[in-house]
C-alpha cells in the first residue's frame, strides 16, 4: 500500500467528525449552534496534496482550452480546479456554503464523495480534443448504457473517471464538420476552412468558453455517486452546481444567476422533498407539485445565446 493511500485512509474519519456535528443541528439552531457550525470547516487534510495527486490525469497537457499553458502545466491547472471544486462543493453540502444549512441528506452525499475520494480506487481525469459534443462527462457506478451517445468515449474509461473535452471547454469550433457545414452554418470562406482544419482552429465569439471550471469538476464528481440528470426527479448535479457555485456558467446576468442560485438552495433545504428520498414516486410528485421541475427550463431561457 503506498503512502498516500494510508494517509487518505485517515481522512474518512476526519471527514465524518466534521460532517456529523452538523447533521444534529438540522432544526432549531441557536446562536451557539451557528457559531459551532461556522467553526466546522472541513479538515485541511481532506484537500491536501496527496489526495489531489492520487487522481490520475491522462492527456491533459493542454487543459483547459486546448492551448499549451503559458505559466503552469495543464495538469497543474486541472488539479487546482479539482481542489477548488471540492473545497467549495463539500463545504456547501455540509452547510457552510453561501446559503447556510441544507437538508442533512446533502451532508451525507458530501460524506459519500469524501469516502470515494479516500478509497484506494484510482480516480481518472482524462482530456480529449474534439471527441465529444459535451464539455465533460463522468462515468457512473451503474455503468454506461449502449445507447448512451457518449458510449464510445465512456466505455474506455474505468469508473470513477471524468472525461473533459478541451475543445468544448475552450469554445473552439469542431474540426469534424464537413466543408458544406462550415460554409452554410458558420459562414466560413474556403481559406478560413483550410486554416481551421490545418492551422489554428477557430474560436467563434458565439461559442462558449467555460469559466467556472471548479463548478464543472464538482458537478461531474456528483455523477460518481450515481446521481443522473433528470427532469422528473431531483437533479442533484444541477442543483449543487447552481446553489453552491453561483448559478450557471452560461448566464452572465448576475441578478438572474443570483435568483436561480436562491431557488436551487431553497430546493436543497426542503425537508419534505428530501425526507421522501426513500420513496421515489412520492419524491417525484413533490418535485413536480412544488414546481421545482421548472428551474432548469427557466435557467435555459436566461442563457446568453
Ligand atoms: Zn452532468
Amino acid at each position: 500500500m503506498s503512502a498516500w493511500i494510508t494517509r487518505i485512509g485517515g481522512l474518512g474519519t476526519a471527514f465524518t467528525a466534521w460532517v456529523l456535528p452538523l447533521t444534529v443541528l438540522a432544526s432549531g439552531a441557536t446562536a451557539t449552534d451557528i457559531a459551532q457550525r461556522k467553526a466546522a470547516v472541513p479538515p485541511a487534510a481532506l484537500l491536501e496534496q496527496p489526495l489531489i495527486d492520487a487522481v490520475a490525469t491522462r492527456g491533459c497537457e493542454n487543459y483547459p482550452y486546448a492551448e499549451p499553458a503559458a505559466f503552469s502545466s495543464g495538469e497543474a491547472i486541472l488539479r487546482s480546479d479539482l481542489k477548488r471544486g471540492l473545497q467549495i462543493g463539500l463545504q456547501c453540502l455540509a452547510g457552510n456554503g453561501p446559503m447556510g444549512y441544507l437538508h442533512r441528506y446533502h451532508a451525507e452525499q458530501a460524506g459519500r464523495l469524501a469516502d470515494l475520494l479516500a478509497s484506494p480506487q484510482t480516480k481518472t481525469l482524462q482530456c480529449v480534443e474534439d471527441k465529444m459534443f459535451a464539455t465533460a462527462v463522468a462515468t457512473s457506478p451503474n455503468g454506461t448504457s449502449l445507447d448512451d451517445p457518449l458510449y464510445s468515449v465512456l466505455h474506455e474509461a474505468r469508473y470513477p473517471a471524468i472525461i473533459l473535452d478541451t475543445y468544448r471547454l475552450g469554445g473552439i469550433l469542431s474540426r469534424r464538420y464537413d466543408d458544406q457545414t462550415y460554409r452554410s452554418f458558420f459562414h466560413l470562406r474556403d481559406d478560413q476552412i483550410l486554416e481551421h482544419r490545418n492551422g489554428q482552429p477557430l474560436r467563434p465569439a458565439n461559442l462558449h468558453r467555460y469559466q467556472n471550471r471548479p463548478a464543472l469538476m464538482f458537478h461531474e464528481m456528483v455523477h460518481w455517486l450515481g446521481h443522473e440528470h433528470s427532469a422528473i426527479y431531483p437533479d442533484l448535479a444541477h442543483l449543487y452546481e447552481t446553489c453552491c457555485f453561483g448559478g450557471s456558467d452560461y448566464i452572465s446576468d448576475a441578478d438572474r444567476n443570483h435568483d436561480h442560485q436562491q431557488t436551487a438552495c431553497m430546493i436543497l433545504k426542503d425537508d419534505e422533498l428530501w425526507r421522501a428520498g426513500g420513496q421515489p414516486y412520492k419524491q417525484m410528485r413533490i418535485w413536480h407539485h412544488k414546481g421545482y421541475d421548472r428551474l432548469k427550463g427557466e435557467m435555459r431561457n436566461d442563457y446568453d445565446s
